[in-house]
């Protein structure tokens, strides 16, 4: 009877501690009233928001977003690659921290969810801790990265692959990276202090929208991001001759455009002739010498290949290359590959923090699927140094990079829910 009366008393002092976190959850209209708030920042007459990197609204966004931390209690700081980094002390001083975020920064003509959503997200998770007194183990991290859309940069800085031939590029606001770095608040001249190292971060997570319409269409709350695609990219130069377009028969042309034609039509075969999410796309060709009347003697086309997977875009590219070949032979056009500097390796994601993501969506009663991410994103950098995971919430039509973005207010707090989720039971876990 004795131990029977103990057991209880354990089952009821446990209770309420464990429904506390299977119910504590993200405020839904809370986490919309800050996506409507940081989109004030750079709006426009029109009512569209402007906010690319290093722009006074860019700068103002980030003095919002260390006020908000700081109402936490959250000790911020700007790092020297202008990243936001706030952090939540942890009960266990040995811990390395669970780091989680996005970035404010827009397209030129952007949307107010691509990377505003994960930031929000993160704010909230912070502050549904805060209000419900729950402890971590861990130091829980905020990151807010700079310039995201103009090359992942202050992530590349953390993981420090940031190479200072990066620094003289301009974006839209005039501004030098290098310049604007600074302008943030940040130091160019010490980005090795920025620089973390494997071990430095227990786990690193990003919510984001999925920026596709895989989601939407197939009626799913989340994706399970399983690795974000490598890409690769080629100019590819075909000459035939130019020669007169009303005085030489069909059968006597070398027509560089027409062999460029058929090479587009062979680039999309090549991708979609087997199983995988492999693309592959021509998204720019130009023609010489370029008048009605002539043939054309020289195309110059880009070629890009994205997977999950470099093997994969090797045969994909090596398809390409023999299709390629058989169009110069059947056409006289001679067809030449220059690979680009533009490559990026995949980046693949942790595979026990996808484990954990997927309990978290189980535990909500949500839908989902695993999914690549074709999109590049500050996690890509972050998955260089630490286990790295990435979470999608539907975005509408599939339409990013645009003013029409948009992700619904339930969407994004399942999102969150899941971050949130996420993070405790890595707390618990790791
Ligand atoms: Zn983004």
């Amino acid at each position: 009877m004795k131990n029977y009366k103990s057991l209880l008393f354990i089952v009821l002092l446990i209770n309420p501690i464990i429904g506390l976190y299977a119910q504590l959850t993200v405020n839904q209209d809370r986490l919309e009233k800050r996506i409507t708030e940081l989109a004030q920042f750079g709006i426009q007459e029109n009512g569209e928001t402007e906010r690319v990197a290093f722009s006074d609204a860019d700068l103002a966004a980030q003095k919002w977003v260390i006020s908000e931390l700081k109402e936490m209690g959250i000790e911020t700081h700007i790092d020297f690659a202008g990243n936001i980094i706030g952090i939540r002390k942890g009960t266990n001083a040995s811990k390395k921290p669970i780091s989680f975020g996005s970035h404010i920064d827009r397209v030129p003509h952007g949307g107010n969810y691509d990377g505003c959503v994960g930031s929000m997200a993160a704010l909230e998770v912070l502050k549904v801790l805060d209000e419900n007194n729950v402890k971590t183990k861990h130091p829980l991290e905020i990151i807010i990265f700079s310039n995201e859309e103009g090359g992942v940069v202050g992530s590349r800085a953390i993981a420090g692959q940031l190479n200072k031939t990066a620094f003289p590029v301009k974006n839209s606001t005039g501004y030098t990276i290098g310049e604007g770095m600074m302008r943030l608040g940040g130091d160019t001249t010490r980005l090795a202090d920025v620089a973390r190292k494997k071990g430095d971060v227990a786990a690193f997570l990003e919510l984001h929208i999925e920026q596709g319409g895989i989601l939407e269409k197939e009626n799913l709350a989340i994706g399970i991001v399983e690795g974000i695609v490598g890409l690769k990219w080629w100019n590819v130069e075909f000459n035939g001759f130019a020669n007169h377009a009303g005085t030489t028969p069909m059968n006597a042309r070398q027509d560089a455009l027409l062999a460029a034609a058929k090479f587009i039509i062979a680039v999309n075969e090549v991708a979609t002739s087997f199983e995988g999410a492999q693309v592959a796309t021509v998204g720019r060709i130009s023609a010489e010498p370029g008048a009605p009347n002539v043939i054309p003697g020289k195309v110059v086309s880009s070629l890009e290949i994205r997977d999950l997977s470099s093997e994969v875009i090797e045969k994909v590219y090596q398809e390409i290359e023999k299709r390629a070949l058989a169009i110069s032979k059947a056409s006289g056009v001679e067809i030449k590959f220059y690979a680009l500097d533009t490559t990026a390796d995949p980046a693949i994601m942790d595979s026990t923090i996808q484990k954990e993501i997927e309990k978290s969506i189980n535990s909500l009663g949500l839908s989902y699927k695993s999914m690549p991410s074709g999109a590049g994103h500050d996690a890509q950098d972050m998955a260089l140094i630490a286990p790295t995971g990435m979470i999608f919430v539907p975005s509408k039509g599939g339409i990013s990079h645009s003013p029409k973005e948009f992700t619904s207010a339930s969407d994004m707090a399942n999102g969150a829910n899941v971050l949130l989720k996420t993070i405790l039971a890595l707390d618990k876990s790791l």
